[in-house]
């Protein structure tokens, strides 16, 4: 707190300094307090439906106290209101409407949340809202359609089991939220799936119509349930199925947790606030990645390919293939990592031999290279924790594995947050020969770039791994050349693994506090707890009336700042070329 400058409450320079800090404290929290308060959430309990013979009473009375037990939890200001409540008109204290699994809404309960929308409030809402009329008539997916701009595709059947529903990255909902986060998500209770159809209706992220990613049932038109937009000058989220419905493992509760709460921040008007992902505000990265192994000297054709492109790529290097002349045109090409000694697995060998194997090969690159390698693709990408305890040991920081994690970005593994795990985000050649018996390189191409979209869209990392024997044949080297062009041709940092580590790194030290000092101002301070500078960070900015932030006066340290306001996505960017170490960096938005 002692960083909270005196000066954005000016009222306060004139109290004697000894009472000033804890003065200081109780007011900016009486004015969080305040403007809380404010507005009031509105829970509606669905009695009309619970009334509809055809419902099932005791999950749809769970679900409405799951919501209020978050509610409650959260230490949100909401009131229960009812269906009679809803038909009458909503009063101008409540901001928010939730509608949970509210599948009977009548004629007049319609007009009213129209009519509340219109006046620039907001609606969170689930599941099949609204298929049921007046006097509990059947009347379809036309409500839900037209309030939120979509189009119904179909209920998930039960016999699926479980989904898994992507969360991208770089929205307003996404704060703390991992970039292509796999949320896993149970059918029983039928989620709904549906398509977009209105330019003011955005996707939180994608159906991957699979249990596993890359089982490769990816369709080119993809659905989703969950999506967020405007309606009038109102806002919504809609989801299509219920949290409960969401896996009870630890990391998908929090996500789910964490969602909910950016939902509603977001939908009572908040000032939302976000590092953006990557170096630049870059919307992905990607990194060409090559394990040189067998057919060591194929490599020179993916070396030609990517000197003509001007690219970097990872290279994993099995020191026991090495060719050095072609090893010399590597070093001038990106970053090179090891692969193994030999291709013999690393996973259940003792920590002696792991230890030995690992500092044996890291010892022949850093000869050759004057420079220690710091990544590693085990063979086969198999590894253990041993695996994990020998990289600690040795300083080795990056873990390149195709075990599919739950993100599309690279994870901290060890306490000491000093190894990443890079995230299997696409088919590798590997995939795509053998699995798939794709081998016309069109179809390959397709493939690489349906991926790399994918993540792209996400806002992750794509990492386009192939190897020596097989994508860099003579032949086949040519089907990296669209999916390349694609890369380029968008806003995406084309990197290497070991310059995504120094990056998530030097991006985990910086911490955002956005401190709300009244209705309408904020300071929000940019702290680099790290040891290093940290260049080309993006901070970026929503709110509910993106309107605001567009009027309103944007200081960095006091001066006038460039920024970039995205009207398509309601965002707006600011750029901190530099921040020194211990650096804070203060940022305030207030009206005029
Ligand atoms: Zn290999």
């Amino acid at each position: 707190m002692k960083t909270t400058e005196i000066h954005i409450l000016p009222v306060i320079k004139r109290i004697p300094s000894k009472l000033n800090y804890l003065l200081l404290i109780l007011l900016i929290a009486a004015a969080i307090n305040l403007s809380a308060q404010e507005k009031k959430i509105a829970l509606l309990y669905p009695k009309n439906t619970l009334a509809l013979p055809t419902e099932n009473t005791n999950w749809l009375n769970d679900n409405f106290y799951r919501w209020e037990l978050f509610l409650i939890q959260n230490k949100y200001n909401y009131e229960v209101i009812d269906d009679d409540d809803l038909e009458t008109g909503l009063p101008s204290k409540y901001a928010l409407l939730i509608l949970p699994a509210v599948r009977n809404l009548n004629d007049e309960e319609i007009s009213s949340i129209k009519e509340f929308m219109n006046d620039g409030n907001s609606v969170l809402s689930t599941w099949s809202m609204g298929v049921y009329g007046s006097e509990g008539k059947w009347k379809g997916w036309s409500e839900l359609e037209q309030l939120f701009g979509l189009s119904f595709i179909s209920e998930i059947s039960q016999t699926e089991a479980s989904r898994i529903h992507s969360i991208f990255g770089g929205t307003p909902l996404s704060s703390n939220i991992p970039p292509g986060f796999r949320l896993q998500v149970t059918t029983y209770d039928k989620p709904v799936e549906v398509k977009i159809i209105s330019e003011n209706t955005y996707p939180l992220g994608y159906w991957l119509n699979n249990e596993i990613p890359f089982e490769g049932k990816e369709l080119l038109e993809r659905t989703t349930s969950a999506v967020y937009g405007n309606y009038g000058k109102g806002n919504f989220v809609w989801f299509g199925f219920e949290f409960s419905a969401v896996v009870a493992a630890k990391e998908h509760q929090k996500t789910a947790n964490t969602l909910l709460n950016n939902v509603i921040s977001w939908l009572t008007d908040n000032l939302i606030t976000q590092i953006e992902t990557w170096p630049g505000g870059s919307k992905s990265a990607a990194v060409l990645s090559c394990d040189v192994e067998f057919k060591f000297d194929f490599i020179n054709n993916a070396l030609d390919l990517l000197e003509e492109e001007e690219l970097p790529a990872q290279f994993y290097v099995l020191t026991e293939s090495i060719d050095l002349p072609s090893f010399e045109r590597i070093k001038k090409n990106g970053d090179v990592g090891l692969h193994g000694d030999d291709h013999v697995l690393f996973k259940w060998q003792d920590y002696a031999t792991q230890y030995n194997r690992l500092s044996d090969g890291i010892g022949i690159i850093e000869k050759l290279m004057k420079k220690k390698p710091i990544s590693f693709r085990p063979p086969e990408t198999y590894y253990d924790d041993v695996t994990i305890n020998v990289m600690e040991d040795l300083n080795v920081n990056v873990l390149s594995s195709d075990f599919i994690e739950d993100r599309a970005v690279p994870q901290f593994i060890n306490e000491r947050n000093q190894i990443i795990i890079m995230p299997k985000t696409g088919f590798d050649d590997y995939d795509i020969f053998q699995r798939l018996k794709i081998v016309n390189i069109q179809d390959q191409s397709q493939r690489y770039i349906l991926d790399f979209m994918r993540t792209y869209e996400e806002g992750g990392v794509y990492s386009l791994n192939f190897h020596t024997q097989m994508q860099c044949r003579n032949n086949f080297i040519n089907a990296l050349r669209k999916p390349i062009e694609e890369i380029k041709s968008r806003n995406v940092w084309i990197t290497t693994h070991d310059k995504v580590f120094d990056w998530w790194r030097k991006k985990d030290k910086i911490k955002l506090n956005s401190i709300r000092t009244d209705d309408k101002n904020y300071i929000i301070e940019i702290e680099n707890k790290g040891e290093e500078e940290v260049d080309d960070l993006v901070i970026s900015f929503y709110k509910k009336d993106f309107d605001d932030l567009l009027k309103a006066q944007i200081l960095l340290e006091g001066r006038n700042v460039d920024y970039f306001s995205d009207v398509n996505s309601k965002k707006l960017k600011i750029s901190i070329p530099k921040i020194y170490s211990r650096e804070i960096k203060r940022i305030s938005i207030g009206s005029q």
